[in-house]
């Protein structure tokens, strides 16, 4: 199957009781047996659903993986993913991290005795140097959330194989529409399906997909004995909004590309961030690495705060909410909002000025998404 028909097909059989095309949502917690030691494949939701299996083999496929296991959000599948890890073992992450990830590493996972070292990841020489004889895992994101760096996955991948080290990729920015990082060797790539995946600001999700048994062995293992799994009625929402993500990306990106260049000519704003702007500092990897740059941009306003704070009360169809990646645009205001939890002089060494303002450019008409712009910026 080509990409766009594994989208819309990969994984889906009509219903072999009915033939219902659309996958029946099993809302069930258990299933009655035949007798004993003898079931249909499923014994109880936790560890297996008819839905979510339907929904693990499209995301699987999509991102050309084996395997594929759900979770109830994308932070219990970046857990799960560390998981993989014992007490006393180190972990090398991406410095731009999303501020629920870093928070996750550094006040719940450190308690049970992992440690994490943040490099700026860009760099695979700071990678390199960060890597300890106790470091077991490669934790990246690319493009990272807010700033939208990019990280080279080859170089990821050869330094992983070297050093013997999981290389798990958070690619929720670009989707499996752009990148699909298993292709570059990684071991595992895990997006927030909460975002693009599903698409329509509808839910919760996250998936972790991945070609190595062993892997997947203990990622089933985990979800089943931790029980952080998608109710069956979220897996149907999301393999609905999954349909039309070929169909969705390039409008975003189409219209982010539009926003990108308009606020880049701006005299309020100081600065763009957006990978498909040449301007940007590794627009020749993100171009090389990635099919496309989709929706997210971030740009920093010359007003500082008060700027900032000016252009987001006053958007009327950008809406101010901490989410990214669906059909409505939304505008976000990092220091305040999704990175609240990351310390300011964290933030501010990681680049993260207080300015900065985060946009997800979503599917509405991008002449309508301009002009709400200009008219909020107006006012800064
Ligand atoms: N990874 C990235 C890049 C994110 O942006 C987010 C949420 O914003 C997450 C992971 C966490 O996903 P969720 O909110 O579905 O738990």
């Amino acid at each position: 199957m080509k990409f766009d028909t594994k989208v819309v097909r990969a994984g889906i059989t009509p219903d072999p009781a009915t033939g219902s095309i659309v996958p029946p949502i099993y809302e069930t917690a258990t299933y009655v047996l035949a007798e004993v030691g003898k079931d249909k494949g499923f014994d109880y939701t936790r560890s297996s659903n008819p839905t979510r299996q339907v929904l693990e083999q499209n995301l699987a496929a999509i991102d050309g993986g084996k395997y594929g296991v759900a979770f109830a959000s994308g932070m219990s599948a970046v857990d799960a993913c560390l998981k993989l890890l014992s007490a006393g073992d180190h972990v090398v992450s991406s410095d731009d991290v999303y501020g629920g990830v870093s928070r996750h590493f550094n006040n719940v996972l450190a308690r049970y005795g992992l440690s994490f070292s943040y490099v700026n990841s860009s760099d695979p020489q700071a990678v390199s140097e960060a890597i300890r004889p106790e470091t077991k895992l490669l934790w990246i994101e690319t493009p990272t959330n807010p700033l939208l760096k990019i990280t080279d996955l080859q170089a990821m991948s050869d330094i992983a194989r070297q050093h013997k080290l999981y290389l798990c990729v958070d690619s929720t920015f670009a989707t499996p529409v752009y990148l699909r990082p298993l292709e570059y060797g990684a071991d595992i790539v895990m997006h927030s399906t909460t975002k693009y995946l599903s698409g329509h600001n509808q839910l919760i999700g996250g998936v972790v997909v991945t070609n190595r048994q062993d892997i997947y062995e203990q990622m089933k293992f985990i979800q089943k004995t931790i029980g952080a799994v998608p109710s069956p009625f979220d897996c149907w929402l999301t393999l609905l909004g999954v349909k039309t993500l070929h169909l969705r990306m390039p409008r975003h990106t189409a219209s982010a590309q539009r926003v990108a260049e308009f606020l880049e000519a701006h005299a309020k704003v100081a600065r763009v961030t957006y990978p498909g702007l040449p301007s940007h500092p590794q627009h020749e990897l993100a171009k090389a690495q990635m099919s496309g740059f989709s929706g997210m941009i971030s740009f920093e306003l010359k007003g500082g705060i008060p700027a900032g704070k000016a252009v987001m009360n006053n958007v009327k169809l950008c809406s101010l909410a901490e989410s990214l990646g669906a059909v409505e645009t939304m505008i976000t205001h990092p220091a305040t909002m999704t990175h609240v939890d990351v310390p300011a002089a964290e933030r501010h060494a990681r680049g993260l000025s207080d300015g900065l303002v985060r946009l997800s450019v979503g599917i509405e008409d991008v002449d309508d998404i301009l002009a709400d712009l200009e008219q909020a910026l107006d006012k800064a």
